[in-house]
């Protein structure tokens, strides 16, 4: 078995509850107000080893984001260990700064992270300049070779972000990405927002760079389709847990876990029978707030499979065989 590149031990994450203004006039009236926790992630523990892509899925507020950016080095876990390849991704002296450029994330809204008044080619550069990836007299020629590389017209560099539709953006963010010579590329929604066509494009891009450059990268969707082709293994996340963890064609072809089952049919497919013989069939309720998660197994309000024990234990990830873990009591 490979080394693994990025290891999380046992990471938590905790927010508290932003106080509404509401709260605020009710504490000003005396009025006693509740400040609650979000547990956004709980004791995940996963390694994602060199050349894989690791793909996260759940639905919107299951934590997925939140591990990336712990992974990133973006936030601070509130205990466990974000490690790449044994090192902290972020100082543990409590400033909580992040160590390392050899993470980089592709977020959803490439707009957010590029500063309009700039020409992408100086966004593209400024990265590998500050950190000597490339010197200035390189860096046109650096330049020039990301943009090709993500299907850009090099001459585009000197235009500037509201010039390009979205997945033109989407490119340029990864390019900008790829430009730092990242260990680790965590994608995190990064076709949510566009349409599906451009969606295709912009994953078969992917899927070229990753043979291309043998890419390490943990790829965050909520929709298992969308990683399905991209991914090596996949982790299932609900209300901060992974709930099964495996390779990708495996969990595809035998999912163990309810809900993970559950997410399989709960998106209908216009090519269905492709996608097997899996009717469709939304999941039943809304995903519950991680103010309050349910006890034992987040999932049982949901899962038609719920007995007692499910009511008040948490289930475990166990071992499925090959390299395949699911959380649920009755899983075999
Ligand atoms: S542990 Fe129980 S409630 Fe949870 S997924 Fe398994 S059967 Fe359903």
């Amino acid at each position: 078995m490979s080394a693994a590149l990025l290891e999380l031990d046992g990471v938590s994450k905790r927010f508290r509850r932003k106080i509404s203004l509401g709260d605020r006039i009710a504490a000003k009236l005396g009025a006693k107000v509740e400040t609650r926790e979000v547990r956004a992630v709980e004791n995940v523990s996963l390694s994602v080893i060199r050349g894989e892509t690791l793909g996260l899925v759940g639905e919107s507020g299951c934590g997925k984001s939140t591990l990336g950016r712990i992974a990133a080095g973006i936030l601070p876990p509130t205990s466990g260990k974000a490690s790449l390849d044994g090192r902290p991704v972020m100082s543990e002296s409590g400033r909580h700064e992040k160590l390392t450029t050899r993470v980089q994330t592709v977020f959803q809204d490439p707009f957010a992270s590029l500063n309009p008044r700039r020409r992408i080619g100086d966004a593209i550069a400024e990265g590998p300049l500050a950190h000597g990836l490339v010197d200035h007299a390189g860096a046109v020629a650096y330049v020039a070779e990301q943009l090709y590389r993500v299907g850009l017209d090099p001459s585009y560099a000197s235009r500037f972000p509201h010039q390009f539709s979205g997945g033109q953006r989407q490119r340029i963010a990864i390019a900008r990405a790829l430009a730092m010579k990242p260990d680790l590329l965590i994608c995190d929604e990064p076709v949510a927002s566009l349409d599906v066509s451009i969606q295709a494009q912009v994953l078969n891009l992917f899927l070229d760079l990753r043979r291309a450059l043998n890419l390490t990268a943990i790829f965050i969707s909520h929709d298992l389709g969308v990683v399905r082709h991209l991914s090596d293994r996949v982790a299932i996340m609900y209300l901060g847990r992974i709930v099964e963890i495996g390779p990708s064609a495996e969990i595809y072809a035998s999912p163990k876990h309810p809900y993970t089952q559950a997410l399989l049919t709960s998106v209908p497919r216009l090519n269905r029978h492709r996608e097997g013989r899996r009717a469709f069939r939304p999941i039943a309720g809304e995903l519950p707030s991680p103010l309050s998660p349910p006890s034992g197994c987040h999932f049982h309000p949901r899962c038609t499979l719920a007995t007692d024990r499910c009511r008040t234990e948490p289930p475990q990830l166990r071992s499925m065989g090959s390299d395949r873990h699911a959380a649920c009591h009755l899983a075999e």
